[in-house]
């Protein structure tokens, strides 16, 4: 080893899912929205003057935080946006989890989250979820920690928890910040984002990469009151004063604003979900009650390993973990009916031809 190397600040880094080159592919591996972002965002492409590039983007991002105050019905100074949320939550944990107790989060979750608190060195501690792969209130509440990081639906499992219950771990944990990530939200659970004006110490975290169909374009955004919104920006003008570009907070703003497209397209994922769901119990599969848009699934005479491999010989791609609990389980993302139907012919030939 170089003696430079000591000095590296080393890190395993998060494994995002594949993004094989071929059109032909069915993707359902990386919780993509299956039909196109509103017609205003292609508007906003398409009419662009590459002149306005010439100057650094608006810090603030304007456009895009007062389209979402005004759709959201939250004070601008209660806004923090970013590359994604990925770049929120990294934000945030570099903000807020400064202290020595442990951060707590499931340890069934989204896995980006002990990748942050390596890189940052903040201690943490994992709370196992329970038989069913629910969250249980009690294991965040009572105890000493520097923070607490609750995905809602969780990720991978869909599971929601109940906005009630939520709020217990918010109160109960009034001395730290406790984050709601709502990457999943829309797709018929229940925000936490009335809870804002009441609690201090929330901040609730969302996407323009699931139901607004923006992946490609990096958009997250989150709430909180004043204060914490004006500590996040601090840290991240700290670090990177330009994170939202021109083209990408005009094409935000649009998204936004075409509430009808939004809720026809959230719409058709949903039905489509739920209709998978019926297809995937006939054929034998266990799951959970997902309120995202992936379903987690696993079937008791086939391991998810073998049907994995076997769907991606077949041009059909869905995510596998091989993780302890977790490595017999399949998370597939709802496509279209079309790429849905697809789905369910091949499982239940090969199923059939296997068993
Ligand atoms: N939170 C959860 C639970 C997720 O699954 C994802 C998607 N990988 C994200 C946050 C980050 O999404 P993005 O950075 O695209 O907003």
């Amino acid at each position: 080893m170089a003696a430079w190397e000591e000095n590296v600040r080393k890190v395993t880094p998060y494994t995002p899912g594949e993004q094989p080159g071929r059109a032909d592919i069915i993707k359902l591996n990386t919780n993509e929205n299956p039909y196109p972002p509103a017609p205003g965002v292609t508007r906003v492409l398409r009419e662009l003057d590459a002149g306005i590039l010439r100057r650094y983007p608006d810090p603030t991002a304007d456009v895009l935080v007062s389209a979402l105050s005004e759709y959201y019905h939250v004070p601008k100074q209660q806004i923090f946006v970013g590359v994604g949320s990925d770049d929120v939550l990294a934000m945030s944990f570099l903000t807020f989890f400064n202290g020595k107790n442990p951060i707590l989060f499931p340890d069934i979750t989204y896995s980006f989250y002990d990748v942050w608190a390596e890189l940052y060195r903040i201690p943490y501690e994992c709370q196992p979820l329970d038989g069913q792969f629910e969250i249980r209130t009690e294991d965040y509440l009572g105890r000493p920690c520097g923070g607490i990081v609750i995905p809602n639906p969780n990720a991978p499992t869909g599971a929601e928890k109940d906005l009630a219950e939520l709020e217990k771990i918010i109160a109960g944990n009034p001395g730290v910040i406790v984050i709601i990530d709502e990457a999943y939200i829309d797709f018929g659970g229940k925000s936490a984002i009335s809870l804002v004006p009441r609690y201090d110490n929330l901040l609730v975290v969302q996407t323009f990469s699931k139901s607004r169909s923006l992946a490609g374009m990096r958009i997250g955004y989150a709430f909180g009151n004043e204060k914490l919104i004006k500590y996040l920006n601090d840290v991240k003008y700290s670090f990177n004063s330009y994170t939202m570009n021109t083209v990408t907070a005009a094409m935000g703003a649009e998204a936004i604003r075409d509430d009808g497209y939004f809720r026809e397209t959230v719409g058709k994922v949903i039905a489509t979900r739920e209709r998978t769901k019926e297809d995937l119990r006939r054929l034998g599969f266990r799951f959970t009650d997902s309120k995202a848009n992936f379903l987690f699934a696993s079937h008791p005479k086939c391991t998810a390993k073998e049907l994995f491999e076997a769907l991606k010989k077949e041009g059909i791609y869905v995510r596998y973990f091989a993780k302890p609990r977790i490595d017999n389980y399949l998370r597939i993302s709802i496509g279209t009916d079309q790429e849905m139907e697809a789905l369910v012919a091949f499982l239940e030939k090969y199923l059939g031809e296997n068993l």
